[in-house]
């Protein structure tokens, strides 16, 4: 599994789609979580992780909480975006009863984000994920990997749309490949809205 590769430049229309997993936690030893839920994921029958970002320490908007690890994977998947839904919050529950016994707190949040280019509008499942093109801590870790994915709806690369929110809310990026803290951006201001 390689980290930082663009796989948006090699979509086949024959192939099983593309999907786009956002990854997030901010309780309990949340890199280890990330890395383990990725691994989890790569474990999965129908899911085929192909590539995973850098992981990107923010800053959290609304209630006080702790700074999150943010990331995001792309996989081939052979499950409809529905059931792949399921299986995000299959293990969401998973980590989440690990959190009520050892941490007693949400440590794993996973998003759809893109499935091909598919859009979906109900309350169960909406793609692209609605708040995706506003959030620097999904879309800097999602350029990383898929910069020229289109967004289906608004038309424009996620590259595009990571430069227009910018770096706000984003400190710190630490890469697994390095091994280390490669750049830091102090956030100064917080994004608008989160969660
Ligand atoms: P958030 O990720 O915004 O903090 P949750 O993880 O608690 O919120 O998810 C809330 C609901 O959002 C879920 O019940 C889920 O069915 C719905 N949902 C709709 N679209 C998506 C999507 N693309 N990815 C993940 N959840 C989604
Ligand atoms: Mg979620």
């Amino acid at each position: 599994m390689a980290e930082c590769t663009d796989l948006s430049l090699s979509i086949s229309p024959s192939d099983p789609p593309l999907a786009a997993i956002a990854l997030g936690s901010n309780l309990g030893e949340p890199l280890r979580q990330l890395r383990s839920a990725v691994q989890m994921l790569a474990q999965t029958a129908g899911i085929d992780v192909l590539a995973y970002s850098p992981w990107y320490y923010t800053v959290p908007v609304g209630p006080p909480q702790p700074n999150y690890w943010n990331g995001c994977l792309i996989a081939r998947v052979q499950l409809s975006p529905w059931a792949l839904l399921k299986t995000l919050q299959r293990i969401e529950v998973q980590f989440g009863r690990q959190r009520q016994e050892h941490w007693g707190a949400r440590t794993l949040d996973l998003d759809l984000l893109l499935y091909g280019d598919r859009v979906i509008t109900t309350a169960e499942l909406t793609l692209p994920h609605p708040r995706l093109a506003e959030r620097p801590f999904v879309l800097a870790p999602l350029a990383a990997i898929a910069p020229h994915w289109r967004h289906p709806v608004l038309g424009e690369t996620i590259q595009t749309l990571r430069q227009q929110v910018g770096d706000v809310g984003i400190i710190a990026v630490l890469s697994d490949d390095a091994g280390e803290t490669m750049c830091a951006t102090v956030a100064d201001r917080q994004p608008p809205e989160r969660r």
